[in-house]
């Protein structure tokens, strides 16, 4: 478990860390004023924070995240909302918005943000990605201390880019950890982090969730189907996955 990312709200340091960087949202707001070029519309950022905390809070709710474990970034032009360290998600207001750019300076909102922002921060750089999700989801993290890569047990692979592969150990927060995660997930949108969890991408909160739901349920699935006493799954071939991949893409079928 990240002991970054525990902690009761008072340890996060709100208020009394460093200098304050942003009124919270809803106060931000000066009719009227011209704003810069490259400023963000105020009201999508609070948008993007309120979906953000409802798929934190979703996290939690289907039994993916224990606690503060996981933690849920969107990107919005050149700004990254992230969870904030250590705050349970169901006490999260709009007052808590944190935000950082790319190169993981804040701007916006007191409260840390989560200790994992290095592997966010890693996949908005690398990939076209716009969400991020890590969790500590219990099937997938049993898998990624038994095999290099989740065995072709279904085809929902596929929507993930491929067979999923288990990102080498680092110490969670880690620069290192990153840039295991990142060799991982080349081609992927999602990977599992040995002995730690899950990370997927998507182009919405929603579709980076759908990712880690149907990730750690592949996890269960093969855990379950390998947990029998001398039967041994059957496997897809990459073939197999090929196919998936093309289907999904809409071709290799008339369409109606
Ligand atoms: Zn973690």
């Amino acid at each position: 478990m990240a002991m970054g990312d525990m902690g009761s709200r008072g340890a996060a340091g709100a208020g009394s860390q460093g200098p304050k960087r942003e009124q919270a949202l809803e106060q931000r707001q000066e009719p009227g004023t011209g704003e810069p070029e490259d400023a963000l519309p105020r009201d999508a950022l609070g948008r993007a924070w309120e979906e953000l905390v409802a798929t934190a809070r979703r996290t939690v709710a289907d039994g993916l995240v224990v606690g503060t474990s996981g933690n849920v970034s969107v990107r919005v032009g050149g700004t990254v909302l992230v969870t904030p360290s250590g705050v349970p998600y169901e006490r999260l207001t709009a007052q808590d918005a944190v935000a950082v750019d790319l190169d993981g300076n804040q701007v916006l909102g007191d409260l840390a943000p989560t200790s994992e922002l290095p592997m966010h921060l890693a996949i908005y750089r690398s990939t076209d990605a716009r969400a991020v999700v890590h969790t500590h989801a219990v099937h997938a993290t049993a898998v990624s201390t038994l095999v290099p890569e989740l065995p072709l047990i279904h085809y929902m692979a596929a929507a993930l880019g491929g067979p999923v592969r288990v990102a080498r150990y680092a110490l969670y927060g880690t620069d290192e950890l990153a840039e295991n995660m990142l060799r991982a997930l080349a081609d992927r949108t999602g990977c599992l982090l040995q002995n730690h969890g899950t990370i997927t991408y998507g182009a919405t909160l929603d579709q980076a969730y759908d990712r880690t739901a149907q990730l750690e349920w592949m996890c269960r699935v093969w855990l379950t189907a390998s947990a029998l006493p001398d039967r041994t799954p059957t496997l897809l071939s990459r073939g197999q996955l090929r196919e998936v991949e093309e289907k999904l893409r809409g071709y290799g079928q008339p369409r109606s």
